[in-house]
């Protein structure tokens, strides 16, 4: 999965002309990941999360997270593209750099936005560079979908509330039973590898797929 993602192949490539599409831009937590503090402060042992920030490539590293983000590349019937994007927080022009460029996303068509944290809304201020004119000054075209509750509270930037915890993330999904389910907007106490390991122990004794995405995964689905 992780190596589809990273390195499309032809069959990928085909599929990302003719079919729908997710990918995720980021899957990390309000303050991105790695937490800048567990570089300049080091404990011992170091965080095992965040430590390998330096020596590995963001591609590369699942544990390289930036805020939370999805694009929809929805492919109609005629073969035109229609990017909705989810989302845009503090780190959205680093997630245009790597992630528009290497799935060839060339625009976003429309916005959505789930709420009014600066893990959300703070790329706003960019967003232009995605614009299909590319011009600073013509960003009123591009339409932005939000509740009146986040309209009001004028993207205040604090994180609380209604960001989940695991275990509630887990409950969550047993609710709603899904075929499967792909986790987003982990800190660094998730590392990649072994939350994963042991996510695909938890899940097979209670019957949903549960796994950590990564920044860059891109998902075929029929919409
Ligand atoms: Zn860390
Ligand atoms: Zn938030």
């Amino acid at each position: 999965m992780q190596a589809a993602a990273m390195a499309p192949d032809g069959d990928a490539v085909e599929a990302a002309a003719t079919a729908s599409s997710l990918i995720f831009l980021g899957t990390g937590c309000s303050g991105a990941l790695p937490d800048v503090r567990c570089l300049i402060q080091p404990s011992t042992p170091p965080c095992a999360t965040c430590s390998q920030a330096l020596t590995l490539p963001p591609e590369k590293n699942p544990n390289y997270r930036c805020n939370t983000s999805l694009l929809i590349d929805y492919c109609d019937n005629d073969g035109t593209h229609k990017y909705i994007l989810i989302d845009l927080g503090k780190t959205f022009r680093e997630q245009v750099l790597r992630w528009f460029v290497h799935h060839k996303v060339p625009s976003v068509d429309s916005i959505i936005l789930t709420h009014e944290h600066a893990d959300a809304v703070l790329g706003l201020d960019d967003v232009w560079l995605v614009h299909p004119s590319n011009h600073k000054n013509e960003i009123d075209h591009l339409p932005v979908f939000l509740t009146q509750f986040t309209m009001d509270s004028n993207f205040q930037g604090h994180a609380r509330g209604c960001h989940l915890t695991l275990t509630e993330s887990l409950d969550a999904i047993k609710t709603i039973c899904p075929k499967k389910a792909l986790l987003i907007g982990m800190n660094h106490e998730f590392e990649h590898q072994r939350e994963n390991n042991i996510l695909a122990e938890r899940s097979g004794r209670e019957g949903i797929p549960v796994q950590l995405a990564h920044d860059g995964l891109r998902i075929f689905i029929d919409l």
